[in-house]
């Protein structure tokens, strides 16, 4: 019997530890998923470390062009101008002046 392993810590996966992995993280718009990938505590894990990271890191890129995605919103962010201005970018691309 072919028996699959997670990805990244070789476990077996069974149908209690198989779990869905965003194939293009969810916070920044990823719909598609794949199973038989990775183990549902790798996903947890890394779902809170890597892809959190992934997410704060590119936060400002969805919230610029608007990506929705499947579960929640992007919160709002404060970016700053090489001028020094701050501004709040809200999820539908717009800036507003940041009390500062
Ligand atoms: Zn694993």
């Amino acid at each position: 019997m072919n028996s699959r392993k997670c990805a990244l810590c070789a476990s077996v996966l069974s149908g209690t530890n198989r779990t869905k992995e965003h194939i293009i993280p969810n916070a920044i718009g990823g719909r598609k998923k794949t199973t038989g990938f990775i183990c549902n505590d790798c996903n947890r894990m890394f779902g809170e470390s890597w892809d959190a990271e992934l997410a704060r890191q590119l936060n400002w890129f969805s919230l610029s062009i608007g990506i929705s995605r499947e579960r929640g919103e992007p919160p709002k962010q404060i970016v700053q101008t090489i001028e020094g201005d701050r501004y709040w970018l809200h999820n539908d691309g717009s800036y507003l002046s940041s009390p500062v």
